[in-house]
């Protein structure tokens, strides 16, 4: 039963063909639900829904902040 396919390890880099969730903007935040989730936003969808995302315990990361 081990090799059922999980959620990915936080460690594939946002590209440009990821785009937020919300408005098609190119992705700037990833956030993975612990419920098996990958939601994705631009800065200021993030922004609108960070405090949700940590009610519900997502892993945050912005992997492509630095290249901004
Ligand atoms: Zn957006």
């Amino acid at each position: 039963m081990s090799d059922v396919t999980t959620t990915p390890p936080i460690s594939t880099p946002l590209t440009a063909a990821d785009r937020c969730d919300r408005c098609g903007a190119a992705a700037r935040v990833r956030a993975d639900l612990p419920a098996g989730g990958l939601l994705l936003f631009c800065r200021h969808h993030f922004t609108e829904h960070e405090a949700r995302l940590v009610d519900l315990g997502a892993t945050v990361s912005m992997p492509s902040e630095e290249l901004v």
